[in-house]
């Protein structure tokens, strides 16, 4: 049967992404041990409460000295090595033997470093050494506080944590951190053609890739996943699977069941559980995009109605899904990164809609007379059903709608999906 509504508008996706972040405000924070506290998102300050050093320390191996002695020949009063405290005095004209780490012993206010030291033979049983340069108060020693004061804010809250800020934690002792919740995102592929891989596929059935596509995108982003499987093109099944995703996950991406056709069901089952924001986007691959919100067990839930074509449900799960589950899990900033590249190849606009194009970008040291830049090559037929188009993609092309072909050579933007 011919769809007798008129057609919905087309929303740009800048406008669609407001959007859907306007819909969403950060999960609250929970305590994680600091391990498992990678890629996510501070919820609260962590704020030192010890200076760094805690302790005066040297910074080379070498001598402790009186830095007002000056260079000469000193006797060696004791060894100052990293863990321990030294349990002697310097005095003027005596030395100490030190490690990189180690505390500053008492009345030494400077450190030579060894290589500009010689060790001379015993005299009267005792070790001496030559000084060969004379240094500043203070020199080579960080007094304490010197990379952390206490009371400072190490760091901010917002921050997504990576090697260093764990590190940082560590430092001022932390084995616990407040961190936001990931997000829970429940996928549900719909569809009487969908075959799960685990039987094989019958007459007319091809495989569900969407479900597993989608949900390693869930995944790559530090969200969990739960897996409502394969619903039946059926209004009664789609709402019994809709609902239960709704009650366990924060986030529902289906997949299928958004076009123009009388079985896309998705659109109506949506405005019945909640409201609908927008349903078509203006872009290629992707169109019939929907995002709907509904109230459930008190909170709100995101709804993603994907398109089918495995190449438009993951395009669009990237473009608008990835930032909403950014947002949730904390994220201050959670847009995509850009970067401008050069065509490899011409490539052919499209009249009517903005496209994405899936492409390998990679730095190239030739570009722009020997200074370098980013090289982007098309991953060929872009078809939206041929997921090989986004193969070993790591950038989105911003291609403009428009008439003719942009040259091999012309600058464009580029979403960065993946690593450069
Ligand atoms: P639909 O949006 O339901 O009209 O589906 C559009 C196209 O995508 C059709 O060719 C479907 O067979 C295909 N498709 C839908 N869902 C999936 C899926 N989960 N995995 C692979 N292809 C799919
Ligand atoms: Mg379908």
């Amino acid at each position: 049967m011919p769809h007798p509504e008129p057609t919905p508008p087309m929303l740009p996706v800048a406008e669609a992404l407001a959007i859907v972040l306007g819909q969403i405000a950060p999960l609250a924070g929970e305590s994680v041990s600091l391990p498992d506290a990678i890629g996510r998102v501070l919820a609260a300050a962590v704020v030192a409460s010890d200076p760094l050093p805690p302790f005066a320390a040297s910074v080379k191996d070498g001598y402790a000295v009186v830095a007002s002695d000056g260079p000469g020949d000193y006797r060696i009063v004791g060894e100052a090595t990293a863990g321990h405290v030294p349990n002697f005095v310097i005095r003027p004209g005596e030395v100490a033997y030190i490690t990189t780490g180690a505390p500053m012993p008492t009345g030494a206010d400077a450190v030579v470093m060894v290589e500009e030291s010689e060790l001379l033979p015993l005299q009267a049983g005792a070790p001496r050494v030559r000084i060969h340069t004379g240094v500043k108060p203070g020199a080579d020693v960080r007094p304490i506080g010197y990379d952390v004061t206490a009371g400072e804010t190490v760091l901010p809250a917002g921050i997504r944590l990576g090697p260093a800020e764990i590190g940082v934690i560590a430092t001022v002792g932390r084995a616990q951190v407040q961190v936001h919740r990931q997000p829970v995102v429940a996928v549900l592929s719909t569809g009487d053609e969908l075959a799960d891989l685990q039987r094989p596929a019958g007459p007319g059935q091809i495989r569900d890739s969407n479900r597993y596509a989608l949900a390693a995108a869930v995944r790559a982003v530090g969200a969990n996943v739960v897996d409502l499987g394969i619903a039946p093109d059926d209004a009664g099944m789609l709402e019994e699977y809709v609902l239960r995703g709704l009650n366990v996950a924060d986030v529902l991406l289906t997949s299928g069941g958004v076009s123009m056709g009388d079985r896309d069901y998705m659109k109506p089952l949506f405005r019945k559980l909640g409201e609908v924001h927008f349903e078509r986007l203006w872009m290629k691959p992707g169109k019939p995009m929907t995002f709907a919100t509904a109230e459930v067990a008190g909170r709100r839930r995101l709804i993603f109605g994907l398109p089918g074509n495995p190449v438009s449900s993951l395009v669009t799960f990237y473009l608008l899904g990835v930032p909403a589950l950014r947002k949730l899990a904390g994220a201050r900033d959670p847009h995509w990164h850009r970067v401008q590249a050069t065509l490899a190849q011409p490539l052919a606009l499209d009249g009517y809609r903005p496209e994405y194009h899936r492409a390998m970008l990679r730095w190239s040291q030739e570009l722009h007379g020997g200074l370098g830049g980013v090289l982007a090559t098309s991953t060929g037929n872009q078809a939206s059903s041929r997921i090989l188009s986004l193969r070993s993609a790591n950038g989105l092309l911003e291609l403009p709608h428009g008439e003719g072909v942009l040259p091999a050579g012309a600058t464009v933007t580029a979403l960065l999906i993946g690593e450069l």
